[in-house]
């Protein structure tokens, strides 16, 4: 076999056999396999697809490129999540400690941004010294202590979703089913979790738009999840606009403390609770998604999220003291407003575009290497369906250089858009599937 070989099957549209994608997978990891003979691979999957065998083959392989956590040992019910990615989707943050704080182990492996969507483990890092990078035996020390973890994929733990998935954010090619599930899966069956809630985007932020191809994808995930003998809900969810008001990475955490701490944002506070719903409702601890959502409700008012949140920074080596000082409202240097130029409704936040402005505000990353700045991103005054005047601020922006706010003004020029009729808007919860 030789890569070359592997590529040009994949690109004549023929199919691939477990032992060739299993030679293509570890040869890059052992760098036989280049990087640019990888991105010509993931473009060819990106536009041939791969059929039910071959997405299985991956996600195997993939999965069994690092470690299988073993979390038998905690004698509790151990249940996560994951999105699909969205713009301004914070709900791991809240979630996490919140379910943690009923009784459910929550081992969570995430990722970084990718493409237009930001990513749990850079929202983490914007508190200084989080760690994200442990070992297999401080994710289980820490896990078995307060019973949520977040890190990110390791040298151990999903190795090769780590570097494949840094590789597509900044190649166009995220948005591909085999792609998305495998990356997903490989991360998720590794971490040692009985349960899975997965919150599947469709709308203009997602990574797939389309209705019938988030289906799809929702569906792919509860199979491969049942066929590794985990149980699996899947919740599609509208990501026209981004969820809740801030975007970009410390912007997020910031929205997330204030929600622990009884700011309500409707769709963030509400998407959130339902997730969880559904996250207690595999774990156990309650009858149904509904009974799920009351409890995850009461977590937050109670604020025993809150204070798994901190326990959980603290463990995880973040500055405590950053965090508490939240109402400080800590901004990147430079800022411009975005105004309403008539009396209207706020009819389009089109999501994609905000992402990619956010990105050119310094939230992400053009090049694997390229540096985020944490407290840039994008503040919304105003959704969609609300109220406004002539000269009202519907967003601000943040930047830590002035180039970056012109950049990211003339990107998001026609995707905020204000109409004299009030919009029809889209049911946030679509539809749930088990
Ligand atoms: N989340 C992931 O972990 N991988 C993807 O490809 C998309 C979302």
């Amino acid at each position: 076999m030789n890569p070359v070989e592997i590529i040009k099957r994949k690109r004549n549209n023929s199919l691939l056999s477990r032992e060739q994608i299993k030679y293509f997978i570890e040869g890059y990891l052992k760098g036989d396999v280049t990087e640019y003979q990888m991105s010509a691979f993931l473009m060819t999957v990106y536009f041939n697809g791969m059929n039910e065998d071959e997405t299985f083959y991956l996600t195997e392989i993939m999965l069994n490129s690092g470690v299988i956590v073993d979390l038998d040992y905690l004698k509790m019910p151990k249940v996560d999540k994951h999105s699909t990615g969205g713009v301004g989707d914070k709900t791991s943050l809240i979630l996490a400690p919140l379910v943690a704080a009923c009784g459910i182990a929550v081992p969570m492996i995430s990722g970084r941004g990718l493409g237009h969507t930001g990513g749990t483990l850079d929202k983490l890092e914007s508190i200084p010294g989080f760690n994200v990078n442990f070992t297999i035996q401080d994710f289980k020390r820490i896990i078995a202590e307060i019973g949520v973890v977040m890190i990110g994929q390791t040298e151990e733990l999903a190795p090769a979703d780590k570097r494949i998935y840094a590789l597509r954010d900044v190649t166009a090619t995220v948005e591909c089913i085999p792609l998305i599930t495998s990356s997903i899966m490989s991360k998720k069956l590794a971490e040692g979790a009985d349960a899975l809630v997965f919150d599947v985007k469709i709308g203009h932020g997602a990574n797939l738009p389309d209705h019938d191809q988030s289906l799809e994808l929702a569906e792919k995930l509860i199979s491969t999840s049942k066929k590794f003998g985990k149980k699996a809900i899947a919740i599609l969810t509208d990501m026209e606009q981004p969820l809740g008001r801030n975007i970009g990475n410390w912007l997020e955490v910031e929205e997330c403390i204030d929600l622990m701490n009884g700011g309500i944002v409707p769709d963030l506070y509400k998407l959130n609770n339902v997730l969880a719903g559904a996250m207690i409702f595999l774990g156990g601890k309650a009858g149904s998604i509904d009974e799920g959502e009351k409890i995850a409700e009461e977590k937050l008012m109670d604020k025993s999220a809150y204070k798994k949140f901190l326990e959980m920074v603290k463990i995880q080596n973040g500055d405590v003291g950053y965090v508490k000082d939240w109402t400080n409202l800590k901004r990147a240097k430079f800022r411009k407003e975005i105004k309403a130029k008539e009396k209207g409704f706020v009819s389009e936040l089109v999501a994609g575009d905000l992402g990619f402005t956010a990105i050119e505000l310094g939230c992400g990353r053009k090049k694997t290497n390229d540096k985020i700045d944490y407290l840039s991103g994008i503040i919304l005054k105003k959704k969609c369906g609300d109220e406004v005047y002539e000269g009202e601020v519907i967003c601000e922006l943040y930047a830590e250089h002035e180039h970056m706010l012109e950049k990211a003004v003339s990107r998001l020029e026609g995707s905020v858009k204000v109409t004299k009729e009030k919009p029809v808007l889209k049911d946030l919860i679509i539809d749930i599937l088990y």
